[in-house]
């Protein structure tokens, strides 16, 4: 599905949030999509001998198995710290501190800072951060100080709204066994209520994605939709695009649902009858995992995906969450 025209950037997310209007939601959009799910769910998982217990239905699996479900393997394998991902948490990090205050204290080095509260609750980044050093040190140094201050510039000052940073939601469809998840980087319940989502590079159409599913499940969660979805992208420079939210979003987010499950049974099917899953090569292979294996890879891709470096993704404003 193409993704819809971006409209123009605007403003802080303190300007967008004083100046977005009411969204008008028909009163019955979201239990008419809870029910389109709940038969999309029947209908995919009909007749699966099913291993394991309830389907989790991710961000992230939502988002792979609509690009490519064999990339579903690479998820299995396991993530590998890199410093993309890396870069990610500490962003997530600065958003949490600057939700809470506008006079952040880490003006003489956000990294330094970022660094130590991120590998705190995570021995892994700890050790990953331990490990770096030179250049590579010096460029998630640099890429967390610029955008980290750039974060601050657009957000405005929001210190004074209700808000939940990393707010996860778990969304049950009882009869088919099955929970959508995600977790928001930045909910704000003011007089609009906006779900913001933070990447450190330029805005792909995987964002407008994103967007959708979290208006979906915030939606299902508080049963109405929210007002608006926000997305911030850091590079080159920091930009705010917003989104009001509205049926379609909501129903697109619904049917992506409904499309991962039955890509999960497709894949889950081919691991158990020993075949290599569904796949849907295209530019992203050149930046798959699986690239030194995948049977339906083009050459010209998996050329692409031998000469491809961190910095390469970063600049094509590509995947900087973990796998
Ligand atoms: S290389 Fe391409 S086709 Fe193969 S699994 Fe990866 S994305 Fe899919």
């Amino acid at each position: 599905m193409s993704s819809p025209p971006a409209p123009p950037p605007s403003g802080t997310v303190a300007d967008v949030l004083a100046q977005a209007p009411p969204a008008e939601h028909s009163p019955t959009l979201i239990d008419d999509v809870r029910a389109d799910i709940d038969e999309g769910l029947a209908r995919a998982l009909h007749g699966w001998d099913r291993p394991g217990p309830t389907l989790r239905i991710t961000k992230r699996r939502a988002e792979v198995t609509e690009r490519c479900p064999a990339q579903l393997l690479a998820d299995a394998d396991g993530v590998e710290l890199s410093a993309p991902i890396v870069l990610g948490h500490l962003l997530d990090a600065a958003m949490s501190v600057l939700s809470m205050s506008v006079a952040a204290p880490y003006t003489s080095s956000w990294f330094h800072e970022l660094a130590r509260t991120v590998s705190v609750g995570d021995d892994e980044i700890a050790r990953f951060l331990n490990r770096l050093d030179g250049p590579a040190e010096s460029d998630l140094r640099n890429r967390t100080e610029t955008r980290a201050a750039g974060l601050k510039s657009v957000l405005g000052d929001i210190t004074a709204l209700p808000s939940v940073a990393q707010d996860s939601i778990a969304v049950p469809f009882d009869t088919a066994d099955v929970v959508l998840t995600g977790r928001i980087d930045l909910s704000i319940a003011a007089e609009r209520r906006a779900l913001v989502e933070v990447k450190s590079g330029k805005m792909h159409r995987s964002l407008y994605a994103e967007l959708d599913h979290y208006a979906l499940i915030d939606g299902l969660r508080n049963r109405r939709p929210a007002d608006l979805v926000i997305g911030i992208t850091l590079d080159p420079e920091p930009i705010v695009h917003s989104f009001p939210i509205d049926a379609a979003m909501v129903q697109r987010a619904a049917a992506r649902v409904v499309r991962a499950a039955e890509r999960l049974r497709a894949v889950d099917e081919a691991v158990l009858g020993q075949r290599w899953p569904p796949t849907s090569p295209g530019g992203h292979c050149s930046w798959c995992p699986l690239a030194d294996r995948c049977p339906d890879i083009s050459d010209v891709d998996r050329a692409a995906a031998e000469d491809r470096t961190w910095a390469d993704a970063a600049e094509d404003g590509e995947e900087l969450e973990p796998w």
